[in-house]
């Protein structure tokens, strides 16, 4: 398998070249055909497979089509360290596509968010309680959201996180892809995925 066979957009293929990769992990073989096809995901994956380029190369092949600076691609993730390194690898992959993303968790000030998402971002990485936040002081805007990666499902079960998902996702669209990656299977995240995924794939590695 190559990257050449995902038929990725121009901008996205060089940045895939700049940052140095040069074949597809099996993770990211067997995920990225049915997400650039649009089909709900699940991809049971650990850190360090490759599972973030997996949802970031379809979200941005999505994205690429259609307009720019409204927030199109959600990202939720259970750690700030694991919404950063998701944003570094966004910043890499899109780096040649002109595509704006931000990372949003707690700890910091709202203001700068509030302020950076204002000038119109197309991607947000996010920590739930964070993210709740800025939902209801009308700070940011769901409206347009039409793909949703809930990343290490497990870990955000595990620290308590799945009533602040599910809130999240009473504020969004039907309409939309959804992706879910996670190293195990509870039965909270196999209730979860029922009630949120439609008719999903599911990859294993
Ligand atoms: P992840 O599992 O997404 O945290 O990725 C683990 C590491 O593998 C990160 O440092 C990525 O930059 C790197 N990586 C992801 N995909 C590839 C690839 N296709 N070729 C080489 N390195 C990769």
């Amino acid at each position: 398998m190559t990257f050449e066979q995902f038929n990725l957009h121009p901008a996205i293929m060089d940045g895939i070249r700049s940052v140095g990769y040069s074949e597809p992990t099996p993770i990211q073989a067997q995920a990225i055909p049915p997400a650039l096809e649009g089909r709900d995901l699940i991809g049971l994956a650990q850190t360090g497979t490759g599972k973030t380029a997996a949802f970031v190369l379809p979200m941005l092949q999505k994205l690429l089509r259609g307009p720019r600076g409204k927030l199109r691609g959600l990202i939720i993730s259970p750690t700030r360290e694991l919404a950063e390194q998701i944003y570094e690898s966004i910043k890499g992959l899109s780096q040649h596509t002109g595509i704006r993303s931000m990372a949003i968790y707690g700890g910091v000030g709202m203001d700068p968010q509030k302020s950076k998402l204002r000038t119109g971002m197309d991607i947000v990485v996010a920590c739930p309680g964070r993210l709740l936040d800025h939902v209801w002081q009308g700070t940011i805007d769901f409206t347009d959201v039409e793909m949703l990666v809930i990343d290490e499902a497990d870990r955000m079960f595990d620290m308590g996180f799945l009533p602040d998902i599910r809130k999240i996702l009473k504020c969004l669209m039907h309409e939309r892809q959804t992706l879910l990656f996670s190293a195990t299977m509870p039965d909270d995240v196999r209730k979860l995925v029922r009630d949120v995924l439609n008719d999903p794939v599911t990859v294993q590695i």
